[in-house]
């Protein structure tokens, strides 16, 4: 099987009876790490051309979304697979916990407002599915988010999922090609990689407590990703869970998903025809009929 073909299995369409427990972190598809990323150098060439059109043409939007644990890879991922894009065509916005003005607005807002714009790449790394993966696991986030009480409920979650479904699927009404990435990445390699982190001086900076404090949390974490996946990954907006435990296959598999979702689209450059075609003949004849300049010495 084609790898492209095997990189599917990664991709949940249907979140009816997703299971977190069924996805190991470790799969590399029988790849070694020179293979992928020779592999993962195609695909980010190909990308690039996909993008060269997806600009051009100026019709669809990509909104590519980033969520994990911390040290899962998301900075390397975005860095990698998108090396080879125009810098134009690509924007990438970061969301941390939420601002006192951020605050008084509905929990899309901060996110609406950096959507991409037709013939655009938007990168989300985290998104407001934070509102239902942090603030699930820590209730007094929410108690900050001055919502009225009466609408505080234990259906909140299940409100939320059907907001961002709706939402979601007005975006992909719109021309927006969505898609959802979670790094699924064990426990064990988080540690591996915070050690590391505090061993190199060069990754120090990186290491925060409050990152070893949230892997208390590991299992709610956990539970909280399974139902988000549950409810909110749907043909329109799928979730990739892509194993993270070795960065080189998880950089090879988001690089596949998005190649895989732009190519299915028919994008091309515009085709200029009729009376702007005559134009671009007048503009060569005036160009050719100028004197060459003569170069200085
Ligand atoms: P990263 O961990 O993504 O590499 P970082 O370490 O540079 O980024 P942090 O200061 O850790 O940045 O900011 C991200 C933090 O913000 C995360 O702990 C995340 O859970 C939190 N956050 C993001 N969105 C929200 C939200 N809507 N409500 C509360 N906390 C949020
Ligand atoms: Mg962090």
């Amino acid at each position: 099987m084609k790898i492209a073909d095997q990189m599917m299995r990664f991709r949940v369409t249907d979140g009816q009876g997703f299971r977190l427990a069924e996805h190991d972190t470790a799969e590399t598809c029988g790849l070694d790490k020179d293979h992928a990323q020779s592999l993962l150098a195609d695909g980010v060439k190909r990308l690039a051309e996909l993008q060269e059109k997806l600009y051009a043409q100026d019709r669809w939007s990509v909104l590519a979304i980033f969520q994990a644990m911390d040290a899962a890879g998301k900075d390397g991922a975005i860095k990698h697979v998108m090396s080879g894009i125009n810098p134009q065509g690509c924007q990438v916005f970061s969301f941390k916990a939420p601002s006192e003005k951020e605050l008084d607005h509905d929990f899309m807002w901060r996110t609406t407002q950096c959507l991409p714009e037709r013939g655009r790449i938007g990168i989300f790394n985290r998104s407001y599915y934070e509102e239902v993966l942090v603030v699930r696991v820590h209730p007094e986030l929410l108690a900050r988010q001055k919502l009225p009480r009466e609408l505080v409920t234990e259906r909140i979650w299940s409100e939320r999922f059907e907001d961002i479904r709706a939402f979601e699927r007005y975006l992909a009404r719109n021309g927006t090609i969505i898609l959802k990435f979670f790094l699924h990445l064990s426990k064990e390699e988080q540690r591996r990689r915070f050690l590391e982190r505090l061993e190199e001086p060069a990754k120090r900076w990186k290491f925060s407590l409050g990152d070893v404090e949230e892997r208390k949390r590991w299992d709610a974490y956990m539970a909280a990703y399974e139902d988000m996946i549950r409810h909110t990954a749907t043909p329109q907006a799928p979730w990739w869970v892509v194993p993270a435990d070795k960065k080189w296959f998880a950089r090879l598999a988001v690089a596949a998903a998005l190649v895989d979702a732009l190519a299915k689209r028919d994008l091309r450059f515009p085709k200029v025809t009729g009376p702007a075609l005559a134009d671009l003949e007048k503009a060569r004849k005036r160009l050719e009929a100028e004197a060459p300049r003569r170069k200085r010495s």
